[in-house]
């Protein structure tokens, strides 16, 4: 299987994001299949992704929200997942956005630190609610990727120390309008060494065993996501492998009799239906290279400016015999708008289309409009 445009889409005005919902369907029947025989309920986290029909999809497809935002709390609402079906995570909540969550009557806040659960249980109590919580702990393990999307050492923002964690327990005891349900973790993203997921359950087990001898009975664990995909060759790993990803849980975290466990999953879920599709506009030589010239820029796509990412890179029109290497940049004013540096690509023209694969997660959803530049919109084939 490889990336081919549909004949009539040549001439659409670019750049767009295209969605194939069709691999987005196949994706979501592998997730649950995996999901269902390792008995683990999957919460699809939203700001991966959060165009209408592709959270239908993943609703109908029978997985929960996990939501980091109160807009995105509401959007879930409005894409017909239940509530008892959404968890909200997030360091800074702000009042507005937990009454909103409260008001909706959530499952579960994680929650990720002292001060927040105090200002939860007031604004709890004031609506007559008792709202339940997990401790997201911050579990200080290395998740081995960039570390702009590592979230689990003690030097990072997320989640609750481990040396504040015996503090936060106790506090819980004078909370009334808390109901604690479980600990929760998430370390990062775009891990591909699964011996990551192996360290965090054994911290997650430590964890579980110390709360259990202080009387703590947990009937959920929520090992977060992470699960990162194949961003070199799509098309040779279109779908992620969720089976190792959930034995990796199933063979070392100790679950209790009972016990639910929770992923959720975002850019492995979402990553490979999305394509950003863009036109030439200029080539042009310099002494050392030769630059290929887009109309899109990290206005559409931010992951290679912001993290120093790497899409593949695809010239779908050209029919040129010879290769040539570019440097595929975007229109926009800052060096960092680049896109991959000496691509090999058949010789390249103005007017070209370029896909820039891989793009469905954590593309459209960081797209700004710096420069005043236009939203693009997107298409959905499948
Ligand atoms: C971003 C995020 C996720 C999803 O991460 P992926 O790497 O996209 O799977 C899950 N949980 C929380 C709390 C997050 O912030």
């Amino acid at each position: 299987m490889s990336f081919h445009l549909p004949a009539d889409l040549l001439d659409r005005p670019t750049p767009y994001y295209l969605y194939d919902l069709n691999l987005l369907e196949r994706t979501l029947h592998m997730l649950q299949q995996a999901a269902q025989a390792h008995n683990v309920q999957v919460h699809y986290a939203l700001k991966a992704n959060a165009n209408l029909p592709v959270l239908e999809r993943v609703q109908q497809a029978g997985f929960g929200a996990d939501c980091v935002s109160g807009n995105e709390v509401q959007r879930a609402l409005d894409a017909g997942f239940a509530p008892d079906h959404i968890v909200f995570a997030g360091v800074g909540k702000s009042d507005a956005e937990i009454n909103l969550a409260l008001t909706a009557d959530i499952w579960c806040f994680n929650a990720e630190s002292g001060q927040e659960l105090e200002v939860l249980n007031e604004l709890a109590g004031a609506q007559g609610r008792r709202a339940r919580v997990a401790l997201r702990v911050n579990p200080n393990v290395d998740a081995h990727t960039h570390h702009y999307i590592t979230t689990g050492l003690d030097a990072n923002k997320f989640g609750i120390n481990l040396s504040d964690l015996p503090a936060t327990v106790e506090l819980l005891e004078s909370l009334p309008h808390l109901e604690l349900v479980g600990l929760h973790a998430h370390i990062g993203s775009q891990i591909t060494n699964l011996s990551v997921f192996e360290q965090l359950s054994h911290k997650i087990n430590e964890l579980q065993t110390w709360l259990e001898d202080k009387g703590y009975q947990l009937p959920h664990l929520n090992v977060g996501g992470g699960l990162g995909i194949n961003y070199d060759d799509p098309d040779t790993d279109p779908i992620p492998d969720f089976e190792a990803y959930f034995a990796a849980f199933g063979q070392h975290l100790h679950r209790r009799a009972g016990q639910q466990v929770h992923v959720e999953l975002g850019r492995s879920v979402v990553a490979q239906c999305g394509t950003l599709v863009s036109r030439v506009l200029y080539v042009k030589q310099s002494q050392q290279t030769n630059f290929a010239i887009l109309d899109a820029g990290m206005t559409e796509l931010i992951r290679p400016a912001l993290y120093g990412s790497h899409h593949h890179i695809q010239n779908v029109t050209s029919t040129a015999k010879t290769d040539k290497t570019y440097d595929v940049v975007g229109p926009i004013c800052e060096s960092s708008d680049t896109f991959g540096k000496g691509i090999l690509l058949p010789e390249t023209k103005r007017g070209d289309l370029i896909a820039l694969r891989s793009a469905g997660a954590y593309g459209e959803v960081m797209s700004s409009e710096y420069n005043l530049r236009e939203k693009t919109t997107p298409v959905y084939v499948g």
